[in-house]
């Protein structure tokens, strides 16, 4: 239903708090959000209640100089409404955390296959599939963006996916049919589904185009039309203020 992402110089978890209480009015039956910690961690709160009961993340002192986190607000389609089918989802090492907007059509098809391959699946939700090809492809030495370009190539449905890589503390952003947008400013760059979440924090904005990949992190975004290759990015990165 809605994603925030922010990595940056900034406090993370407090922005990404913020964004996702703009988009309560879109209405929503679960909330989660994922930081990254200092030592490569990924620490994440869910509830099946309010955006509110996300607080505990803000006060923890660990969390307060990690300017990388992932936000969403759930509107379940496959699976029930419960803390384990909530996103951020992570696969089972911990090595990635992803939020999806959207339908996984072969959801089913890919969780046997996933099995099969060793993986285990704890919840229902169809968008459990995207932590785990991710994971998949960030073990055998992909970038976050490459990673995540393969993992969707995978994927029948529509999506809007931010994915976080706790080893490089990157995180990438990719949609299909689903909206997504992009936004960096001199502090650090943002990535939200709708502009209510962001539009207090950032003067203008770019649209995810279908299969284009934007991966954030070392001081700046960098953008590939139509999904990262390892020929490079389309573009020069986006660097904040250093
Ligand atoms: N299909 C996913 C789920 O059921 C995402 C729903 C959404 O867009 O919030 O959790």
């Amino acid at each position: 239903c809605g994603i925030v992402a922010y990595v940056g110089l900034r406090p993370a978890a407090p922005l990404v708090f913020h964004a996702l209480g703009l988009l309560e009015y879109r209405g929503y039956d679960s909330a989660g959000i994922a930081v990254l910690t200092p030592d490569g961690e990924i620490e994440t709160e869910k509830t099946v209640g309010g955006v509110v009961a996300l607080t505990s993340l803000l006060v923890r002192a660990d969390l307060q100089t990690s300017g990388t986190a992932i936000g969403h607000t759930r509107w379940a389609t496959h699976g029930a409404v419960t803390e384990v089918n909530a996103h951020p989802l992570s696969d089972c090492h911990g090595a990635v955390s992803i939020a999806h907007n959207g339908v996984i059509a072969n959801a089913d098809v890919l969780r046997r296959e996933l099995a099969a391959r060793g993986h285990r699946l704890v919840g229902e939700v169809d968008s459990e599939v995207i932590a785990h090809l991710v994971e998949e492809f960030v073990e055998e030495g992909s970038s976050i963006a490459v990673a995540l370009t393969s993992a969707t190539a995978r994927l029948e449905g529509s999506w809007a996916i931010v994915a976080m890589d706790a080893r490089t503390g990157t995180v990438a952003a990719t949609a299909q049919g689903s909206p997504l947008i992009v936004s960096t400013t001199p502090e650090g760059t943002f990535v939200a589904s709708d502009i209510t979440a962001i539009s207090d924090r950032v003067d203008a904005y770019q649209v995810l185009r279908s299969s284009d990949v934007v991966e954030i992190g070392r001081g700046g975004a960098t953008w590939w039309d139509g999904g990262a290759r390892s020929a490079g990015p389309s573009s020069s990165p986006v660097r904040w203020r250093a």
